[in-house]
C-alpha cells in the first residue's frame, strides 16, 4: 500500500467529503494532499498537481504565501479571538476602513445604491453561504423596519448560485443542489438570465431582453420583493455563463426604480477574479449591499463580510432591540481571519496584482489559443483571470474522466459538466501556464476517448 492509499483508506473510514457520492471513491481515488506551494499541491506519495481552480476559487497568491502566512503567525502569538459583541480588535476595525474604502462606488448617480453613500458598514460572518444569509435577512428587515413587511421575496438569476445553507439554497437555481431539498426551501422568483444558456458571454442585446423580463417582473411583483441578488458578471457554479456589464446596469437601474435593494454576491467574482477588485466596477454599478468571501483571505481561512450602505444601516439603529440586525456567528470577525485578509490586501497594494493580471491574463489567453481552436471545444470565453470552454460531444461522466485524465497529468481541474474553466491563482509563470494548457489538451483528448 502506498502511503496515497494508506491515507485515503482512514479518511474514508471516518471523513465524509462535501459535494461527493461517497461511493464514487470505489472507483476513483481520493487524493491525500500533504503539501502545498505556489501553484503546486503535494500529495503524500509524492506527486505534484497544479491547482489550476485556486482550490474551489479561494487561493489567490499561492499555497502557503508567507507574506500571508507571516501575518497570520504574528496575529496567532498576539490575539486568537474575542467575540464581536460588545467587543472590537484591530484586524476588523483595519479591514472594514479598508474594505469600505475600496467598495465600488458609482460615477453616476443612476447607477447607485439607495440613499448614495458608500458601503462602509461591514457585517461578518464565516463562509460564502453566510454571508448570503446575513445579506438576504437584512434586505427583509430593512423593509420591516421601514414599515413594509410585505416585501419579503427574492429576485434571482436563472442559474443562480449563492451558496448551500436553506437561505441561500433558497436562492439558488441549480437542480443539483436545489432538488433534494426543495420542501424546505423559500420560493425566490426567477427571471432569466442574460444570453443564450449556451455559457456564451452575451451581448448588449441579450442583456437587453433580460432586462424586459426584469421589468415585466417588478412592475408585477415589486411591492413584495425585498432585494434581487446577483452574481455579477459571472455565474459561477452554473458554468462560468459570463455576461454583458450593460446588464448589470440595467439591473441596477430598474431596483432603484422599483425600490427593490440589491445584493451583488462578489464571493467568486470579487477580488480581482474577473479583472477588476471587484465586478461591480466594470458596469460602473454600487450595489446596496456586497458579499465577500472565498479570496479575501487569500484562501487561508473562512471569513466573509456584508457591506452595506447608511441607508440600510439607519434603517436599524434605534432603541428596540427588535430593530436592530440579531444575527451572529461564534466566529463572527475572528481576528485571525481578518489579519490574513489585510495581508491579501497588502499584496494587491504592493505588487499592484490588478493591473499585473491584466499582462498575465493576456499570456495565458495567448498560450491557450490551441485549446481556443481545438476541433472539439466550444465558447472558449475568458474575463479577468477566469477561462471556460464546453468540450463538444462529452458523454456522461465527463467531468470525472476529465478531472481524472487531469490528475493523471499533475493538473488539478473540476470540470462542471462539459464545462472546462480555470481559475488559476494569480501567479502562474510561463512554465506553469503552458503545463495547465499542454495538461488539459491531453487530458481532454483522452477523456474523449473514452
Ligand atoms: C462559493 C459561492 C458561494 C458560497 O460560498 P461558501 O463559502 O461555499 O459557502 C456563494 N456565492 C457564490 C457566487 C459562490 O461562488
Amino acid at each position: 500500500m502506498s502511503a496515497n492509499d494508506r491515507l485515503a483508506a482512514r479518511s474514508l473510514l471516518h471523513v465524509w467529503n462535501p459535494c461527493t457520492q461517497m461511493k464514487q471513491h470505489e472507483a476513483w481515488p481520493l487524493v491525500p494532499v500533504v503539501r502545498g506551494e505556489g501553484a503546486w499541491l503535494f500529495d503524500a506519495d509524492g506527486r505534484r498537481y497544479l491547482d489550476a481552480v485556486s482550490s474551489w476559487w479561494v487561493n489567490l497568491f499561492g499555497h502557503c504565501n508567507p507574506r500571508i502566512g507571516d501575518a497570520v503567525c504574528e496575529q496567532l502569538r498576539t490575539l486568537d479571538h474575542v467575540m464581536l459583541a460588545g467587543f472590537t480588535h484591530p484586524p476588523v476595525v483595519e479591514l472594514s476602513e479598508r474594505l469600505s474604502a475600496l467598495a465600488p462606488r458609482a460615477a453616476d448617480t443612476r447607477l447607485a445604491a439607495a440613499g448614495g453613500g458608500p458601503l462602509r458598514h461591514a457585517s461578518y460572518g464565516s463562509d460564502g453561504a453566510s454571508a448570503t444569509e446575513i445579506a438576504l435577512k437584512m434586505a427583509f428587515h430593512y423593509w420591516r423596519n421601514r414599515g413594509m413587511p410585505d416585501k419579503r421575496r427574492f429576485i434571482a438569476l436563472e442559474g443562480s448560485y449563492h451558496g448551500e445553507t436553506l437561505g441561500a439554497l433558497s436562492v439558488t437555481d441549480l437542480a443539483v443542489f436545489r432538488d433534494a431539498y426543495a420542501p424546505l426551501l423559500g420560493q425566490p422568483v426567477i427571471v432569466p438570465a442574460p444570453g443564450p444558456a449556451s455559457s456564451m458571454p452575451c451581448c448588449p442585446e441579450c442583456a437587453a431582453d433580460a432586462l424586459s423580463a426584469l421589468q415585466a417582473e417588478l412592475e408585477r411583483s415589486a411591492g413584495t420583493i425585498a432585494a434581487m441578488i446577483v452574481e455579477p458578471l459571472v455565474q459561477g457554479a452554473s458554468g462560468m455563463r459570463m455576461y454583458h456589464p450593460a446588464y448589470l446596469a440595467g439591473v441596477r437601474e430598474l431596483c432603484s426604480q422599483h425600490g427593490v435593494l440589491l445584493i451583488a454576491d462578489e464571493i467568486m467574482t470579487g477580488m480581482g477574479r474577473t479583472g477588476t477588485l471587484f465586478a461591480c466596477e466594470q458596469a460602473g454599478i454600487q450595489p446596496d449591499l456586497l458579499c465577500l468571501s472565498k479570496g479575501i483571505t487569500g484562501g487561508f481561512l473562512p471569513l466573509s463580510v456584508v457591506l452595506t450602505t447608511d441607508e440600510v444601516f439607519g434603517a436599524f439603529y434605534g432603541d428596540s432591540s427588535a430593530r436592530a440586525f440579531l444575527h451572529s456567528h461564534s466566529y463572527t470577525g475572528n481576528p485571525i481571519a481578518c489579519r490574513a485578509a489585510l495581508a491579501t490586501l497588502d499584496i494587491f497594494a504592493q505588487d499592484g496584482t490588478i493591473a499585473a493580471n491584466r499582462q498575465r491574463s493576456s499570456r495565458i489567453t495567448e498560450r491557450a489559443r490551441p485549446l481556443a481552436t481545438h476541433a472539439r471545444v466550444r465558447n472558449f470565453r475568458n474575463l479577468g483571470m477566469i477561462w471556460a470552454f464546453e468540450a463538444d460531444g462529452a458523454g456522461p461522466g465527463f467531468a470525472r474522466r476529465m478531472a481524472q485524465a487531469a490528475l493523471d497529468r499533475e493538473l488539478l481541474l473540476r470540470p462542471i459538466g462539459h464545462t472546462i474553466y480555470f481559475m488559476p491563482p494569480y501567479i502562474l509563470d510561463d512554465a506553469q501556464v503552458a503545463h495547465l494548457v499542454d495538461a488539459t489538451l491531453g487530458a481532454l483528448d483522452a477523456a474523449l476517448q473514452d
